[in-house]
């Protein structure tokens, strides 16, 4: 073979789509193995939105759309960010995309230039390190510390900036953290970034899922000044069960949202038709599913954090939002559990895999080896068997 690119080469692949792989080669050959390693809701896609989905195909809608998307869903997507977020765009301003992940990259091709920096937290979602760097960007990252909420800020923000720090990514609610930023808190972050010229990538996919009377804010709200600099990314997959859809979207200023539709048009040309169409019915009909939905993840939030909190010599604190714990198994590293030497947060989940046959995430994949992520996108069955097994494994505290 010629040489292949060095660019995609160095893209490693989907930690978390590895572990998967591997519970589910193993449930296939017969293992009752549970799964905490799921990142997308387990309830089906709205009936109306499935509907919609089927009225679209039998109507013909079937064809190329717009390549930002048809004007009917980006007005649906404008009306969703007035009433939910008090954000005022323009249908121009929005890109539909396939998918909040392909929103991001559209996002960074649009304002990174070689070897420009941006700036996010550890623990990270698995996909920014490498979309920042297919996008020509260097990641920059921030180590959160659990004490502190996994969240950084302005002064943290002073330590890691350079020249060519270009933008910074926020995501609240977080993946894999579950924490959820204040108002204050974006506010702080907001002036750093007006003070410094500095984009903001704003990832709000879990918008939908925040507890404890918490609030969702996107930073963009804030004011014009930090509005104008914030590509805010949100998406159908998480919040209407969605996922396979793939439906994302962005807003951002004019200038940005002009170049990521020209991208987009010679790249993937526009998002499916059917799934635009079945997206703005789940925009603009009938919200009941989406908060029985939140209703049910709150109490497996609840459900989970107590038993996993029961384990001897683990400790997770209660997220406030999206549908993730995380759960600290620092006190295991450099022991022997079960006959197995654990050195890192991979041997303690394939440990957990092979001594229980419980999935979960190591935190490697999201740059912090002190902890492993389970996801409570599963049934209540599921999460008190699962944490049973553990339990029964490393003993009660
Ligand atoms: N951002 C975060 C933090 C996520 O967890 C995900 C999905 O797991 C996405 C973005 C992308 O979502 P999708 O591309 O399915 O819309």
């Amino acid at each position: 073979l010629p040489s292949l690119s060095k660019k995609g080469l160095s893209i490693e692949p989907s930690v978390t789509l590895a572990i998967d792989a591997k519970a589910k080669a193993m449930i296939s050959s017969g293992e009752n193995v549970i799964s905490f390693s799921i990142g997308e809701p387990d309830f089906n896609t709205p009936k109306n939105i499935r509907e919609a989905g089927i009225e679209a195909i039998e109507m013909g809608i079937t064809k190329y759309t717009p390549a930002s998307g048809t004007l009917e869903l980006r007005k649906s997507i404008c009306k969703k960010f007035k009433d939910d977020n008090n954000l005022d765009y323009s249908p121009s301003q929005i890109v539909v995309s396939n998918g909040g992940k392909h929103s991001i990259y559209n996002a960074l091709m649009a304002i990174l230039n070689p070897l420009d920096e941006v700036i996010f937290s550890i623990p990270y979602w698995v996909s920014y390190p490498e979309l920042v760097s297919i996008a020509g960007g260097t990641p920059v990252m921030i180590k959160t510390k659990e004490e502190n909420g996994f969240k950084f800020n302005s002064e943290d923000l002073d330590k890691v900036k350079s020249d060519r720090t270009k933008a910074i990514i926020i995501n609240s609610p977080n993946n894999p953290t579950g924490s959820v930023y204040t108002k204050e808190e974006l506010l702080d972050i907001a002036n750093w970034a007006v003070k410094n010229d500095v984009f903001v990538i704003s990832d709000e996919l879990y918008e939908k899922l925040v507890y404890d009377g918490e609030e969702h804010i996107s930073i963009a709200s804030l004011n014009d000044e930090i509005k104008n600099l914030t590509i805010v990314i949100n998406g159908m997959s998480k919040a209407y069960s969605m996922t396979g859809w793939r439906i994302g979207y962005a807003a951002a200023n004019q200038d940005i949202a002009t170049i990521m539709a020209n991208l987009q048009s010679h790249t993937t040309s526009n998002p499916c038709s059917i799934s635009q169409y079945a997206s703005v019915e789940g925009l603009t009909g009938p919200q009941d599913s989406l908060i029985d939905m939140k209703m049910e993840f709150n109490n497996r939030r609840l459900k989970m954090t107590k038993l996993v909190n029961e384990i001897k010599g683990i400790t997770c604190n209660i997220p406030k939002g999206a549908f993730y714990i995380m759960m600290n198994c620092s006190q295991y590293i450099g022991k022997e559990v079960a006959g197995v030497k654990i050195n890192s947060s991979v041997d303690f989940s394939d440990m957990l895999l092979e001594k229980c046959k419980v999935a979960v995430v190591p935190g490697l994949a999201f740059g912090d080896d002190n902890y492993v992520r389970l996801s409570y996108a599963t049934s209540m069955e599921n999460i008190e068997e699962g944490i049973k097994r553990i339990k029964n494994l490393l003993g009660e505290k």
